[in-house]
């Protein structure tokens, strides 16, 4: 697929973009800064740099990064993806508010939704993103936001943002999208009218499994409002967590593009195997939502989710027999993983609950990681006989 993207390419900025002119005698690497407090001049205000707010040399950097490879005008750092969804939406949202929201997000924000939102005095409605017409019939003069998630995890559906940012640009709501599973590289929710894009920078963005934070992006005054969520309710990450990010980020494009291509192989292999019902990846025609996919997505993500014939009790086996794919939550870095959304995110239905929504036992999703097709291939195909 040709890139939708017209800015200098996504490879360069993810490395270079908001550094300072290097002189002679410079380290490459820019230097960490794990200091919390800073001299500041006497007689003024200006200059007042702490760690708490968000504006210390390694954080202001990364954020000015990461604003241009999503194409925002500003970004903010946070110490985890719920602390960016937890301020992103604490910024919008006052008591008697409505917020609209996919049904198929993410564990913890779900909780956040239900739980700790509702007993603010926010109204928050859940509802089925493919049933037609749901945003239009919901919207109400409250409606203050609607957040979502996409590509969706974990059956991996894609959802078209334009219809619906054609209607909250026409009623001034907010939309919030959590882009985690996409990563800039493949798709940028900005281009297609979202008005805030949040990240768990824990999984693409970083890539290597060994830090935890999140990131909002979106318009300068509105970042501005997420920076006074996350001063006081203190959800900054540490320099050396923004170092670590930083030099993550370095690689997101050929991370993100050997996953795009390494989960191809495994889809299409998978695809031919008798002992795998089905298998969801966007990037094959089997996909419900492969034509949308090919249409808006630079590349078709490294997630994908395979049906073993024979139930939890296949999974069973199957997992106990990989020697190379790893048994373990999150995703996005250079290992490849596997979960059972049965143990994990949708641990709290019932099997038949699950399977109503595409999720039977048997149900494995994997993030491909950066290890050979071939590897990966031989051991699932070994675990499967
Ligand atoms: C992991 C994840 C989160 C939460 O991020 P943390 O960094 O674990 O706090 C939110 N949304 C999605 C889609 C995720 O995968």
């Amino acid at each position: 697929m040709p890139p939708k993207s017209k800015k200098p390419s996504l490879a360069t900025l993810a490395i270079h973009g908001a550094r300072e002119a290097h002189a002679h005698g410079d380290a490459v690497v820019e230097p960490l800064v794990q200091s919390v407090n800073h001299l500041q001049k006497p007689g003024t205000g200006e200059g007042l740099l702490y760690t708490r707010y968000g504006n210390t040399p390694n954080a202001a950097r990364v954020q000015k990064r990461l604003a241009l490879l999503e194409g925002a005008e500003a970004s903010l750092l946070l110490s985890s993806g719920m602390a960016a969804t937890a301020c992103a939406l604490l910024a919008l949202l006052r008591p008697g508010d409505h917020l609209l929201a996919s049904q198929y997000i993410y564990g913890g924000t779900h909780r956040l939704f239900i739980e700790e939102f509702v007993r603010m005095g926010i109204d928050v409605q859940l509802v089925d993103p493919w049933e037609p017409r749901v945003w239009r019939k919901n919207i109400r003069k409250e409606t203050r936001a609607i957040f979502l998630e996409t590509p969706v995890n974990p059956t991996c559906r894609v959802l078209d943002l334009r219809p619906i940012s054609f209607l909250t640009r026409n009623s001034g709501i907010a939309l919030v999208v959590d882009s985690t599973f996409a990563s800039p590289i493949n798709f940028r929710p900005l281009e297609h009218g979202a008005d805030v894009v949040i990240h768990s920078a824990t999984k693409y963005l970083n890539g290597h499994h060994d830090v935890l934070m999140g990131a909002v992006l979106g318009s300068e005054p509105y970042i501005e409002e997420v920076l006074q969520k996350e001063m006081l309710w203190g959800q900054t990450p540490d320099p050396f967590a923004c170092w670590l990010l930083e030099r993550g980020l370095k690689t997101l494009d050929v991370r993100v593009q050997r996953s795009n291509e390494t989960a191809m192989q495994v889809a299409l292999w998978a695809e031919k195997r008798k002992e795998v019902v089905q298998v969801h990846y966007p990037g094959l025609k089997s996909h419900p939502d492969h034509e949308i996919a090919k249409d808006i997505l630079d590349g078709y993500g490294g997630m994908l989710a395979l049906e073993l014939k024979g139930g939890g009790k296949a999974a069973d086996r199957f997992l106990k027999r990989l020697r190379l794919v790893t048994h373990a939550p999150s995703l996005g870095g250079v290992d490849t993983l596997v979960s059972e959304p049965r143990f994990t995110s949708h641990a709290k239905m019932t099997p038949a609950e699950r399977a109503a929504i595409g999720i039977p036992d048997g149900f494995l999703r994997f993030s491909i990681g950066l290890e050979s097709a071939e590897d990966l291939i031989a051991d699932l195909e070994q675990a499967l006989k």
